[in-house]
């Protein structure tokens, strides 16, 4: 059970919808429960032959109570206990904001592997604007569109070799 992908980041970026594109069957396991959704989910993906588990670490719920510093804390946490890569994942169309700066220093203390997704570049128009996200002082930046799937398989080729 050594290989591990975590998905990161702050909510709406995406991390759900590139979780179910990368474990291809759909696996959404929804815990409802007092109107309180727990989506800590898991699945499993293939690249090239090689076999890893996903864990998209999405808890946050709009509207509960959960603040964002709970929400970073619980997905640092998972991701530093489980995970043998961790995804960082950001949206392009909205640029960078403190948030995710926030992030960025908490990811790169945790020492392992991490590569910056920059979802929701869709377009030749938004390829122009990820670069922004070398900003955040991580080497690797994939920009992606989860939507469409365009990016996805360099990021998978990186994510292999790092597993
Ligand atoms: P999460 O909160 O990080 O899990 O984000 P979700 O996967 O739930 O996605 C949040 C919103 O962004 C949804 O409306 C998605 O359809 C949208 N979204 C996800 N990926 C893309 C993408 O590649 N391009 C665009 N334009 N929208 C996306
Ligand atoms: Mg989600």
């Amino acid at each position: 059970m050594a290989n591990i992908v975590a998905i990161v980041g702050r909510p709406n970026v995406g991390k759900s919808t590139l979780f179910n594109r990368l474990i291809e069957r759909k696996q959404a396991i929804m815990d409802d429960e007092a109107g309180v959704t727990r989506d800590r989910h898991y699945g499993v993906a293939e690249w090239t032959g090689k076999y890893f588990t996903v864990i998209d670490t999405g808890g946050y719920v709009v509207g509960s109570e959960d603040t964002f510093e709970e929400a970073i804390r619980d997905q640092v946490q998972i991701a530093l206990n489980e995970a043998s890569v961790v995804l960082f994942m950001v949206d392009t169309k909205t640029g960078m904001t403190d948030l995710d700066k926030d992030f960025a220093k908490i990811v790169r203390r945790m020492k392992k592997p991490a590569l910056v997704v920059a979802n929701k570049t869709d377009n030749t128009e938004l390829q122009m604007m990820y670069h922004e996200f070398y900003g955040l002082g991580i080497d690797d930046v994939f920009p992606i569109s989860a939507n469409n799937g365009s990016g996805t398989g360099e990021l998978l080729d990186r994510v292999v070799e790092l597993l």
